[in-house]
């Protein structure tokens, strides 16, 4: 079993991890550490919930304790780009953990608050920047930062900063960065506009793949229920009046919807608060402490901000809107379960999400409400393993889709060549922290 020794990591560093109570590294963190540390560009595919802020926060840390030069002012040494402002938040918190036994300066440069603490804490030059992409733009180009002596960068959960339309963003900051550095690009799934960027931005990358995003953590009890629309709301409050139900996240698909839904419930007894893009940076920061502290028991998410939420206690999560997109339902229901616990999932699908939840079982591989065509399906033939088999598997099941819907089969081709392209992981298991912990299994490249 490899251990934290194992990784070239310097006392400090080693001290703060035993300090935080971590015995052994999790797989990617095993994975990702030494090759960052060998200053390989890297691909590294995974989830929150696996470990993956330590696996490239110790190895920067590890480059600062060891080569300890002189900052300039206005330069920073690592960028970590993050998508959204909670993420960063959380990625920084880290990075106070991770150093406390160093002297590491780390600003969080992101938008929706005043920038002027962050033009002053730049000034001098720092260690480390986390930053979203907007903000940081915005600090090039009022010459408040600059790039040129960054030699390490990190585009962490890189496919929603795609989905957050952060692209032209990023491949501005990439041009700003010197030629010769290291690049690290996280990410959950690997769209084809994320290969691009990496053909395009990356050296020789090493990819590496853990706990694919298309499996949920099977700590994680999943239920569909299906609801009319006109009942979601009653359903949900059935759902909150149970003893068992602590801290819950409701989601919704559009901001509107979860401000509504927000005041709804707290008009019922159940006073919830509403987190999403259109609130300002210190409402969300609120929010997240009153739901972290306790104080408020239920937060109505939109998907931009499911990923910044890990908080340790989520008892439940409540899709009472189906995401339209089938990896959105696995970082969303990953918000229970977390730190080891285990978690419920309930998700409400009226018929016109039927087709939403199609894509997510196609996508899970599992069939979440009783005589789906997923479900008949493999009770008639077990699904072949290897990829010719998976193949006519999917064909045949599109096929039976279609014949049951009475039309052609769905054109949704970009998404399926995308999930063709992941490639399952050979004997990994398929859940979180707890169980990769104590594996320590090779891990395959990402597809
Ligand atoms: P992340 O995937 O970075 O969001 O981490 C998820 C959670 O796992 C955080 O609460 C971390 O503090 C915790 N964690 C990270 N690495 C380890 C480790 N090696 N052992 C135990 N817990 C860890």
């Amino acid at each position: 079993m490899t251990n934290f020794q194992d990784l070239g990591l310097a006392d400090p560093i080693l001290k703060a991890v035993n300090t935080a109570g971590y015995r052994t590294p999790t797989p990617i963190q095993r994975d990702v550490i030494p090759a960052i540390n060998a200053g390989k560009d890297v691909i590294g595919i995974a989830q929150t919930g696996t470990g993956k802020t330590a696996s490239f926060v110790l190895p920067i840390l590890n480059k600062i304790a060891g080569t300890r030069k002189k900052i300039w002012p206005k330069t920073c040494g690592a960028l970590i780009l993050t998508p959204t402002r909670e993420l960063a938040q959380q990625i920084a918190e880290g990075i106070k953990t991770y150093s406390t036994f160093m002297k590491v300066s780390a600003p969080v440069i992101v938008g929706g608050v005043s920038s002027k603490p962050q033009i002053k804490a730049c000034a001098r030059g720092v260690d480390i920047i986390v930053a979203t992409p907007g903000r940081l733009l915005d600090l090039i180009e009022a010459d408040a930062i600059r790039l040129d002596q960054t030699f390490q960068v990190i585009a962490d959960e890189a496919d929603q900063m795609m989905d957050m339309g952060f692209l032209p963003a990023i491949r501005k900051i990439m041009q700003a960065l010197p030629k010769k550095r290291q690049t690290v690009l996280l990410s959950a799934t690997m769209p084809p506009k994320i290969r691009s960027l990496a053909k395009d931005f990356m050296y020789k990358p090493t990819e590496i793949s853990v706990a694919p995003a298309s499996k949920p953590i099977d700590r994680i009890t999943q239920t569909v229920k299906r609801v009319e629309k006109a009942a979601k709301k009653a359903a949900l409050l059935e759902i909150l009046s149970d003893k068992d139900v602590s801290k819950t996240v409701v989601f919704t698909r559009t901001k509107h919807g979860a401000n509504k839904l927000a005041v709804y419930l707290d008009k019922a007894g159940y006073p919830a608060l509403a987190i999403h893009g259109n609130k300002s940076q210190s409402q969300r920061e609120k929010s997240l402490a009153s739901f972290r502290a306790g104080k408020t028991k239920i937060l109505v998410a939109t998907d931009i901000a499911a990923r910044g939420i890990d908080i340790d206690d989520v008892s439940h999560v409540v899709n009472f809107e189906l995401p339209n997109v089938a990896e959105s339902y696995v970082h969303r229901i990953g918000r229970t379960a977390r730190a080891g616990r285990n978690g419920i999932a309930i998700s409400f699908c009226d018929p016109s999400e039927m087709e939403y939840l199609r894509d997510i079982e196609k996508l899970t591989g599992q069939s979440l409400l009783p005589g789906s065509p997923r479900e008949t399906q493999k009770r008639r033939k077990p699904r072949p393993s290897g990829n010719s088999g998976k193949k006519k598997n999917s064909a045949a099941l599109r096929k039976a889709r279609a014949n049951q819907k009475g039309k052609q089969p769905s054109k949704h081709k970009a998404r399926k060549n995308q999930q063709k392209t992941r490639k399952p992981e050979g004997g990994m298991p398929n859940d979180g922290l707890m169980r990769t912990l104590g594996k320590s299994k090779p891990q395959s490249a990402a597809a």
